[in-house]
């Protein structure tokens, strides 16, 4: 893949499907790979594998940047359908445990996307405002406009995992949030959202070894918080609201992908390739201007 940086572009024009092509990625879709159906068990996902991609990291690398453009264009048909009367737009959501990568998604696979498309939040822990204010207000005010591609870096799920980790609001309050996250994640799909909830799925080990990294480089001890030791001694806890959250909010509207996150460049692809699919299938076409083209080649010709 990739000879050609403008061969994947091109084929977007007219086809829908251009992954299929490439001889490192199997023949099953990582939509399909990585999807959380019932029964799901995060404890039998090895972190460490690679679905849907039989290439190394290398040929992953090599992937990733062979695809970049693709993304931009698909973002542009979108915008210019909602320009006319389209609705629709792309929910992006990235969940993962400390140190799970959720930075190196946002550099490596939104980094490619158009900014003038793309509506970024990263939810920190709620304002005195957002205090105030239903756990969903804040979420709601960060959903994309039709066009846009949103992208949530953390999200209304911290509010049943961190939250129900620690006992921030009682256990009557946290446990009535999953039927709430499906009927406004439903909702939102109605108005026109496609939302792909993507969490990255690293090992303890992994996590103690990016920790250990983070302490012993002065180029990365700034994003160490002597916090993350106390958050991962709670890691079986963690693990069990992750499992609930994929168990109760992983529905036909807003399904779930667990993403194996040990490989960096494998997770980094696999976000890419997710988002990809799933714009492959919304198929944006350019909108139908309401001039006449001819008409208005001539009047141009004559000046
Ligand atoms: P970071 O992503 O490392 O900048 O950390 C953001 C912090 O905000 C994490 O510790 C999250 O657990 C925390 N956070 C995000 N959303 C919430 C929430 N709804 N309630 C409590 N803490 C939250
Ligand atoms: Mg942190």
């Amino acid at each position: 893949m990739g000879k050609k940086p403008n061969k994947a572009k091109k084929a977007t024009k007219n086809s829908k499907s251009t992954s299929a092509k490439a001889t490192t990625l199997a023949p099953i879709s990582f939509t399909d790979a990585l999807r959380v159906n019932e029964g799901f068990l995060l404890s039998e996902c090895d972190p460490r594998s690679t679905p849907a991609f039989a290439g190394d990291k290398a040929a992953g690398a090599k992937a990733l940047e062979a695809r970049a453009g693709e993304i931009g264009e698909f973002q542009e048909r979108l915008y210019g359908e909602s320009k006319v009367d389209g609705q629709r737009s792309l929910l992006l959501v990235v969940q993962g445990m400390d140190t799970s990568g959720k930075g190196g998604i946002m550099r490596h696979v939104v980094g490619q996307m158009d900014p003038q498309g793309v509506k970024y939040t990263a939810f920190k822990a709620p304002s005195a405002e957002e205090r105030a204010h239903p756990f969903l207000w804040r979420i709601r005010n960060a959903l994309p406009h039709p066009g846009q591609i949103g992208v949530f870096d953390r999200s209304h799920y911290e509010d049943v995992l961190v939250v129900r980790v620690h006992d921030l609001v009682p256990k009557a309050t946290w446990s009535r949030r999953y039927a709430q996250i499906n009927d406004f994640e439903a909702k939102a799909v109605e108005a026109g959202t496609t939302v792909v909830k993507v969490m990255l799925h690293i090992s303890s080990d992994e996590q103690k070894s990016r920790l250990t990294r983070r302490l012993e480089r002065i180029d990365k001890q700034w994003k160490y918080n002597p916090g993350d030791v106390d958050e991962r001694l709670l890691w079986p806890m963690y693990q069990e609201a992750y499992q609930a959250v994929l168990d109760r909010t992983s529905t036909d509207a807003a399904p779930w992908y667990v993403v194996p996150a040990n490989r960096k460049w494998y997770a980094r692809l696999a976000v890419q390739s997710l988002v990809l699919e799933c714009l492959e299938a919304m198929d944006p076409q350019w909108p139908k201007v309401d001039y006449d083209v001819e008409a208005e080649k001539a009047r141009l010709a004559a000046t």
